[in-house]
């Protein structure tokens, strides 16, 4: 419609980003994706993609150069904006960025999310000190030394694989018996020298002296006992919060936070597409981020051509 500077926004270059932006840009739509950091999302933290259909194994960083190229090659336009409102007024949507305000007719949200923190004495202190969130960025720093690894998803187990490249020794630390992980890449660790299983123990505190860390306080949660271990590194994978407070519309949500999506990924703000990791969902892959980004974005085209029917339809007859 004449006023909107785009007819779509999308929010976030992901791979959920990008899939929707290569399928809008192919269909000829006016649209734009801002993104506050790098194309690529959060693949750009990860080594190694094994479970990618077509690629048995591709380096994270050059798995999301292939995203940017291909969705740039159909015309994607991607600006790195920061966006911070997303709001509704009558048909339109506003998205205001650190560089200006946009409208548009829908808005495909991609924005992903940021790791959880422990929230435990220490944590803060020594935050770049030792304790990390990121095995890719941080790693090579612990060559040779001592890491703990506390979490007992996919992401706790596989970056706890991948920093035993660097570290002397690797502990496990996870707060139940069972894991979230994928059975495969649990039983990988298990064989792997290197670490260290410690179950049923929460991390309690992070030690140190004024330099750096030195050691981590665990309790054992079934009989309350405490122990020091002694280490260099802490990497925390505990999950996952989605970024969702730059929807200033009342978005529906699941208890964690999520963002719920009917099966065209619409939520219950109509012409506001989410996908990707900030959407409710039972996993969070590279391969449902991009499935629901292509439904998002066919849905999203889909609403506007509805949109612009009965704005004609509406319209007084020619004389
Ligand atoms: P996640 O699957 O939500 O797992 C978080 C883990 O942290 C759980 O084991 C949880 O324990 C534990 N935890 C949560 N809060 C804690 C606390 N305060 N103290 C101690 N432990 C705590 O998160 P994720 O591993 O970051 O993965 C996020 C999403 O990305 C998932 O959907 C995952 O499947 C996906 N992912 C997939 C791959 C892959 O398939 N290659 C790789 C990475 C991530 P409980 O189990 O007891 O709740």
């Amino acid at each position: 419609m004449a006023d909107r500077d785009f007819e779509i926004i999308i929010v976030g270059a992901g791979p959920a980003g990008l899939t929707a932006g290569l399928y809008v840009s192919r269909s000829k739509i006016s649209v734009m994706c801002f993104e506050k950091l790098a194309p690529g999302g959060e693949i750009l933290n990860t080594e190694h993609v094994e479970d990618y259909p077509g690629f048995e194994m591709i380096g994270g960083p050059e798995l999301a150069q292939k995203f940017t190229d291909h969705a740039v090659k159909f015309g994607l336009k991607i600006e790195m904006e920061e966006v911070s409102e997303i709001r509704k007024d009558g048909d339109d949507f506003f998205v205001k960025t650190d560089m200006g305000e946009y409208r548009c007719g829908a808005v495909i949200y991609t924005a992903g999310g940021f790791p959880r923190k422990l929230d435990i004495p220490g944590e803060e202190k020594y935050a770049g000190k030792g304790v990390s969130y990121c095995a890719l960025c941080d790693g090579a720093f612990f060559q040779d030394e001592v890491i703990t690894v506390v979490g007992g998803g996919n992401s706790a187990v596989e970056e706890a694989q991948f920093l035993t490249k660097y570290g002397s020794k690797v502990y496990l630390v996870h707060r139940r018996q069972g894991f979230r992980a994928h059975q495969v890449a649990v039983d990988k660790l298990t064989e792997n020298e290197k670490v260290e299983f410690i179950l049923n123990h929460v991390a309690e505190e992070v030690i140190g002296d004024d330099k750096e860390m030195k050691a981590i306080r665990l309790k054992n949660v079934k009989t309350g006992e405490t122990q020091d271990i002694e280490a260099n590194g802490l990497f925390v994978f505990v999950g996952f919060i989605p970024n969702t407070d730059i929807i200033k519309e009342d978005v529906e949500k699941d208890e964690s936070g999520f963002i719920i999506t009917d099966q065209n990924m619409e939520t219950n703000i109509p012409g506001l597409f989410v996908a990707g990791d900030c959407r409710s969902q039972l996993i969070r892959q590279i391969t449902n981020a991009s499935g629901d980004a292509t439904t998002a974005a066919v849905a999203a085209e889909k609403y506007l051509e509805a949109q612009e029917d009965a704005k004609k339809e509406s319209a007084p007859a020619a004389s």
